[in-house]
């Protein structure tokens, strides 16, 4: 199983190995007094309140300078060091000093957690005592929320923290569903569009990730999550989660390997940097997502950098222009990073999920093609008047309908039936297919 892991940063002297000690209950291990000093980065298993995680502690310092004023190579240390343990973590501790007060280290590890998108909880420590809580309250200036008052030596309100750990912390959940049945979701796009960043987020805020089905060994590569409207499945996220990259994929692999979750899903988030307008490639890889019969939502991403009126408008001109052929396609404008605008993710998902998997009862879609051909009646081909006789939904995923009709019908009145059946059943992200049979009455 995989156990869920909270990383703890800060910059040296803080006191992380000894909350570290603290949390994995081993208060008699070795803590450096000497923030100088090289250690192994060490991960342990902990649990509280009966949940099982594991603790990581970044320690690994290589700066002997550090104490003799070299800021910047240790704010150049903090910050990668931070940014490995985002890659590892599903929550992170930032810890700080109430006895030192915010330091520009401080401030550089605050910046990096910030945009992770991942949860993190802010530890205040060396609250040894009460007189120092309002010390505490300093570090809202580093805009992690309010920070956690603890004493990592004493173990005083470590508790707490722990609780909220814990709370942050992904929920593993059994579904009856077999894992091939769940909604299936890809999410594609360019390099750098913000997939990684946008898809820690979803489990971030969702917070309840499923197991990985039993038996399945591929599903590994795939994230379950649990949603208000039951499971969802987002299909070859291994290399987004917690973001083991091993190397920055070229960009004709990566976009082959996203072809291939494409292919196996039943809709498919196209992540587009809003802040470079839809490209070339952004378009032809729309266009393979279109053939690929998926339910399609468009993503703007990265909105917070669109920020003047004209370029946003020209960002949503550009979609209808070079995306046209997604026509129904809901186009989401968020923001991975801060946030912004995700609560309409998942609606947009769930609404893509009822399209695809929508029957319409045969006598409501008889009733609208009716009425579509007594407001507009097929035009007149080789001097017959084709008559629509009868329509059947022949088959859900996406819906897929034929139409009887006396004689063929012109392209252009397929499409307009195909229109009134998308509106009139509000079949809006999914693709749909419509054949037209004839049937000589
Ligand atoms: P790290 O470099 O962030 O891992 O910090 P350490 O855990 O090595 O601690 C640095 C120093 O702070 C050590 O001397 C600890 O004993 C001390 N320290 C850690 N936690 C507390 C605490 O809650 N109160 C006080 N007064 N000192 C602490
Ligand atoms: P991927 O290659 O598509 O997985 O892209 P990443 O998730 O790795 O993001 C690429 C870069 O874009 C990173 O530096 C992110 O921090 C940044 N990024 C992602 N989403 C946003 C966003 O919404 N706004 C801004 N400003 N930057 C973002």
């Amino acid at each position: 199983m995989n156990k869920p892991a909270v990383a703890i940063v800060g910059r040296p002297n803080v006191g992380k190995s000894t909350l570290f000690n603290r949390i994995i209950g081993r208060r008699t291990a070795i803590v450096q007094e000497d923030p100088g000093v090289t250690r192994d980065r060490k991960t342990l298993s902990a649990d509280w309140s009966g949940r099982e995680f594991l603790v990581v502690d970044t320690g690994g310092w290589i700066a002997p300078n550090a104490a003799s004023g070299e800021s910047r190579e240790l704010v150049r240390q903090v910050t990668a060091q931070t940014e490995r343990a985002i890659t590892e973590a599903d929550v992170l501790v930032c810890v700080v000093d109430v006895t030192v007060g915010v330091t520009d280290e401080d401030e550089a590890v605050a910046r990096i957690l910030r945009r992770s998108g991942k949860p993190v909880l802010l530890a205040a420590n060396k609250v040894d005592g009460r007189n120092r809580e309002i010390d505490a309250w300093g570090f809202v200036a580093l805009g992690l929320g309010d920070p956690f008052p603890v004493s990592a030596n004493h173990g005083r309100g470590t508790g707490e923290l722990l609780d909220a750990v814990i709370a942050a912390m992904p929920v593993l959940v059994d579904v009856d569903e077999s894992a091939d049945d769940i909604f299936s979701v890809a999410i594609a796009g360019r390099p750098n569009v913000g997939k990684s960043t946008l898809f820690n987020r979803i489990i971030g805020d969702e917070r309840a990730v499923v197991d990985d089905a039993p038996g399945t060994t591929r599903d590994s590569l795939d994230t379950i999550i649990a949603t208000e409207d039951g499971p969802l499945k987002f299909i070859d996220t291994a290399g987004m989660r917690r973001q083991v990259r091993v190397e920055e994929p070229t960009e004709y692999y990566s976009t082959l390997r996203a072809l291939e979750a494409v292919d196996k899903a039943d809709a498919a988030l196209l992540v587009i940097d809003a802040s470079e307008g839809v490209t070339h490639q952004d378009q032809r890889l729309a266009e393979r997502l279109d053939l690929s019969g998926t339910a399609v939502v468009v993503v703007l991403n990265k909105w917070d950098l669109v920020t003047d009126p004209e370029q946003r408008a020209q960002v949503l001109i550009d979609v209808a222009d070079r995306l046209s052929f997604l026509g129904y396609a809901p186009v989401l404008k968020v923001s991975a990073r801060t946030g912004k605008n995700f609560s309409s993710l998942l609606p947009a998902l769930r609404d893509a999920k009822d399209a695809y998997h929508r029957r319409i009862p045969t006598a409501e879609l008889n009733r609208l093609l009716q009425d579509a051909q007594a407001h507009h009646p097929p035009p007149a081909v080789r001097r017959h008047h084709p008559r629509i006789l009868y329509a059947t939904q022949g088959a859900i995923d996406p819906p897929t309908f034929t139409v009887f009709a006396s004689h063929d019908l012109p392209d252009t009145y397929v499409r307009y039936l195909e229109r009134r059946i998308r509106e009139g059943f509000k079949l809006g992200p999914t693709p749909m297919k419509l054949r037209v049979r004839r049937r000589n009455s």
